[in-house]
């Protein structure tokens, strides 16, 4: 990246493309809308190493003409996908990217095939009222909190490329604009197949079932009801996914069905936040009034989503209605209890507990129950404990996170006589909890830090700083130990928006 336009080598992108080859139907084709004068900010070279994507030789101006969508990449089959969604509970019939553009798809190193999506590359005809563009605050945003959710272990879509477009966008104000590269397993939602159901186009439904169990759930290819089989695969990984963001308090904030991707990644990071103190009920979302979306409210939202892809896949299921709707029934049942055994698996690693005993789920919501009673960071608490795990002599870190630390200490006189029943080693039991709890999370608070000092001032030291510490989130690191911290009174960020 330090030679100049004029040396540039071309980037040789390897496309082999299939959503551009579904009918018409499925898509909008057109290019990105160009842009005045874009920069690049930020550009993901381990995620291009890991698409198999050589960028050595290729200029930083280059980069920039490429994921701003200026110049097309040999390849591309540029589009705008179509789809539906339940929004807030409000079914939607018509969405679309209405400010994205699918360059393609390449084969990464393992052979996955992943998308390359262009975010904010302007209008499309699914932009309604939208000006098809992003503000650089919501881009950072999805770039840091996509890549830490990589870096934790998260199923999730990840963050190539920051192009500043050198034109403004108006929201409340006027913000610097830019363009955010996404990279997802795909882009196909639960609204995607809402999209055909609705319109009773029981064709395209079986042609994306089929697609989506190719590339995402070959296994199910000769399962003898593939379908059933599919819905059972999609909950399961939500299942999975969603246990996943309880483990590290992460509150998604719109979990619509246009935001449920079928591959069990995390998509769209509008107005999502990690909490602080723990609180079942935390709503971030400046839009989400009635806390649909609360924390702890997630798994249930997560049934309700995958209830409206069964819906849709109802015909495919069984042609009597009411042997698929026993079926899509029975189906989904397993939900809670495959959500329930995600959770407390991960639980038990978070406590160092390596063993399964039945009144574990008992001495985990103890310990919700007091950091919650007690305003305990959520993120500290689980630290801390890697430390309390080798002897109450160690306590002291954990007991200064809780309002009234007696609640601590009679819950760990429990939780001492749980691990008294463990056979591992104390120092390799606290090891294994350090890489269950991590010691840095993106807090809102320096987030928004960061943001602001991007927008404000074009410096981008704290966005640097950050992605730099969450990309070890389990380790500790010297000198950045603030990071760690919980926000002060008057750091606290309480609402967080979709930036759209
Ligand atoms: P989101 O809230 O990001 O999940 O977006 C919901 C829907 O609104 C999607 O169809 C988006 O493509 C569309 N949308 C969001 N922001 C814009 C924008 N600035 N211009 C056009 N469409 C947008
Ligand atoms: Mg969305």
């Amino acid at each position: 990246m330090q030679t100049t336009a004029e040396t540039s080598r071309p980037l040789a992108v390897s496309f082999d493309n299939s959503y551009a080859h579904l009918p018409e139907r499925f898509y909008a084709r057109l290019d990105p809308a160009p842009t005045a004068k874009p920069r690049l900010i930020k550009f993901n070279s381990a995620l291009a190493a890991e698409l198999g994507l050589d960028v050595s030789g290729v200029s930083a101006d280059a980069l920039a003409q490429l994921f701003s969508g200026n110049l097309r990449l040999p390849g591309a089959e540029p589009l705008a996908m179509v789809y539906a969604g339940h929004q807030f509970g409000h079914f939607v019939p018509k969405l679309g990217d209405g400010r994205a553009i699918l360059l393609g798809e390449v084969r990464d190193v393992a052979g996955v095939r992943r998308d390359i999506q262009l975010k904010g590359s302007g209008r499309t005809p699914f932009s309604r009222d939208g000006d098809g563009r992003a503000a650089v605050g919501p881009v950072l945003r999805e770039y840091v909190v996509s890549e830490a959710m990589h870096a934790l272990g998260v199923p999730t879509t990840r963050a190539l490329a920051i192009v500043a477009t050198g034109e403004s966008v108006y929201r409340e104000r006027r913000l610097p604009g830019a363009i955010l590269t996404r990279v997802a397993a795909s882009h196909v939602r639960v609204g995607t197949f809402q999209f055909f159901a609705a319109r009773g186009d029981s064709e395209a439904v079986k042609l994306l079932a089929d697609f989506v169990i190719d590339r995402h759930y070959p296994e199910i290819r000769e399962a003898e009801a593939p379908y059933v089989a599919l819905f059972r695969a999609v909950a399961e990984r939500q299942a999975r996914l969603i246990a996943c963001w309880m483990h590290v308090g992460f509150i998604h904030g719109v979990m619509n069905t246009d935001n449920t991707a079928i591959s069990g990644e995390t998509i769209d990071f509008g107005p999502c936040a990690f909490m602080d103190a723990y609180d079942p009920a935390a709503v971030f979302s400046s839009i989400d009034t009635a806390g649909r979306y609360a924390y702890a409210n997630q798994p249930h939202i997560a049934h309700w989503n995958l209830a409206r892809f069964a819906e849709t896949l109802l015909p495919l299921m069984n042609p009597i209605l009411e042997r698929a709707v026993e079926l899509a029934n029975e189906a989904l049942s397993a939900f809670g209890p495959q959500f329930e055994q995600h959770w407390l698996s991960g639980m038990r690693r978070k406590l160092g507990l390596f063993t399964a005993e039945d009144e574990d789920a008992a001495l985990v919501r103890g310990l919700l129950d007091a950091m919650h009673r007690q305003q305990a960071d959520f993120t500290l608490t689980f630290r801390k404990l890697c430390d309390a795990s080798g002897g109450q002599k160690f306590d002291a870190s954990v007991r200064a996170l809780f309002a009234d630390a007696a609640a601590y200490d009679e819950w760990a006189t429990m939780w001492r006589s749980r691990l008294a029943r463990e056979s591992l080693p104390a120092s390799a039991r606290a090891e294994s909890m350090r890489h269950a709890n991590p010691a840095f999370i993106p807090r809102n608070h320096r987030l928004e830090q960061a943001i602001q000092a991007a927008v404000e001032h074009e410096d981008f030291t704290l966005f640097a700083d950050l992605l730099r510490v969450l990309s070890q989130p389990y380790e500790d690191q010297e000198g950045f130990e603030s990071y760690g911290t919980a926000p002060g009174t008057s750091e606290r960020v309480l609402q967080t928006f979709c930036g759209t």
